[in-house]
């Protein structure tokens, strides 16, 4: 089968993992060998921003706790405001925020001054407003319409039933979130623990930005692009292995290193069919057979995803851009999927093409973009920045996100949908 032919069911079985395969399949696969970390810790609140639940959590308790007055002002009885208004009542009791009912005498007609957050005592329908109420000495002098049955009061459980679920395994955990399991009184979590992620930046010609280059040498810029995705997600601790050469040896003990104390593996150089190429090499020899061989992608073809002893392991491309895109496409979910989130597709939204480009058929393209205006519909038009070199770093940089350029089409032309995805990580 050529890599224009469309994809098939048989595209996804096994062992055919040496055909091209499309980005999502490619995808699916790396999440087909990765499992949830197995250990659980506990955390406290404050320090769960980001991170990913191992259970679901149940409310002990109704929230809010106890009705409760939304205003400053007087809680009524409407029982007591006879006829039509203004009505005059003496003024029983006060209750502020965090206390309880003081004075009152049952059943004589009466006010209570209360304040926002105060517990309503039981008994008193409604809550007026102070803005419409006026104090004169011991009295309260209420005008306006007829207060309603329940105005002003939020009523017990109104929030959050006892016993309702507040969050789910698998879940990350925003600060929204975590504000409604803190007013539910939750404060310890079981979290899944970090995802420990090795990287490790092979190529005999690289050096660390800061260090002199010699003839023929070059910076290395996927330690940092990696680097900084991964600093972004709150969920993983990066394990960084480096620069290693382009000497077999040395590869596979880092690699062995690497996959012995990481859940996931990533690499990046060594992985095309080259006499260099020793990390395509060592997971031929030495690892499980591969899930996935080529991608029928731009940039980014010869991506290498497999299992490497305990470890998912990810041979990303050397080219810069080709890494970027392939840890985002295809690493990101099944990473996502190791941290135990249920969510693992990457967020895209709808644009448009604001521009023309002829590729080749049977292959998804990547391309840097920039929003460059916004349909009548309000979708963003996008322009494509650079000519798709998979070396080039300016376009990328410059980019919002990136547009994926379908496999069914040759020429993009303006006006045509596409998929956007924002540089922002999920
Ligand atoms: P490779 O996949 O090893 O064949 O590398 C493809 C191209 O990407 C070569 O031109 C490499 O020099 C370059 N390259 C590989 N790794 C890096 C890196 N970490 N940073 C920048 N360029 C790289
Ligand atoms: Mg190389």
């Amino acid at each position: 089968m050529s890599e224009t032919e469309p994809l098939s069911e048989e595209t996804c079985s096994a062992g055919d993992a040496s055909r091209p395969v499309s980005p999502d399949i490619a995808a699916a696969r790396a999440v087909a060998i990765a499992g949830a970390v197995a250990e659980t810790e506990t955390i406290d609140l404050v320090d769960a921003q980001g991170r990913v639940l191992a259970a679901d959590v149940i409310s002990p308790m109704a929230v809010p706790p106890f009705d409760n007055s939304a205003m400053d002002g007087y809680a009524v009885r409407l029982g007591d405001l006879t006829g039509d208004g203004p009505w005059t009542l003496p003024v029983a009791g006060r209750i502020a925020a965090g206390a309880s009912l003081q004075g009152s005498k049952p059943g004589e007609p009466q006010a209570l001054r209360i304040f926002t957050g105060a517990p309503v005592p039981s008994g008193f329908d409604a809550v007026v407003m102070q803005e419409r109420c006026k104090r004169d000495g011991d009295q309260v002098i209420i005008s306006g319409k007829r207060p309603r049955m329940g105005e002003n009061i939020r009523l017990a459980g109104e929030d959050v039933e006892r016993g309702a679920l507040l969050a789910s395994s698998g879940e990350a955990l925003s600060p929204q979130k975590l504000a409604l399991l803190a007013g539910a009184g939750v404060n310890n979590l079981s979290l899944f623990r970090k995802v420990r992620i090795g990287l490790i930046s092979t190529g005999s010609e690289l050096r660390e930005p800061g260090e002199t280059l010699a003839p023929g040498q070059i910076y290395n810029s996927n330690r940092v692009v990696l680097r900084a995705m991964l600093s972004r997600l709150t969920w993983a601790q990066v394990k960084d292995f480096g620069i290693v050469p382009d000497d077999r040896s040395l590869l596979e003990r880092t690699l062995n290193a690497a996959s012995s104390t990481c859940d996931v593996v990533v690499t990046t150089g060594g992985v095309s069919g080259g006499d260099e190429d020793h990390v395509a090499a060592i997971m031929r020899d030495e690892g499980t057979p591969l899930e996935v061989v080529k991608v029928a992608m731009r940039p980014g073809k010869p991506v290498k995803v497999g299992r490497l002893g305990q470890a998912v392991f990810f041979g990303l491309p050397g080219n810069p851009n080709a890494a970027l895109v392939t840890f985002r496409q295809i690493a990101l979910p099944a990473i996502r999927t190791v941290a135990g989130l249920r969510d693992v597709v990457p967020a895209w939204q709808p644009a448009v093409a604001g521009f023309e480009y002829g590729k080749k058929a049977g292959r998804t393209e990547f391309v840097p973009v920039r929003i460059a205006g916004r349909s009548e519909a309000g979708v963003p038009i996008v322009e494509m920045l650079g000519r798709g070199s998979s070396a080039n770093l300016s376009a990328m940089a410059a980019a919002d996100g990136i547009a994926l350029l379908p496999p069914e089409d040759e020429t993009i032309r303006p006006g045509m949908p596409l998929r956007y995805e924002a540089f922002r990580m999920p």
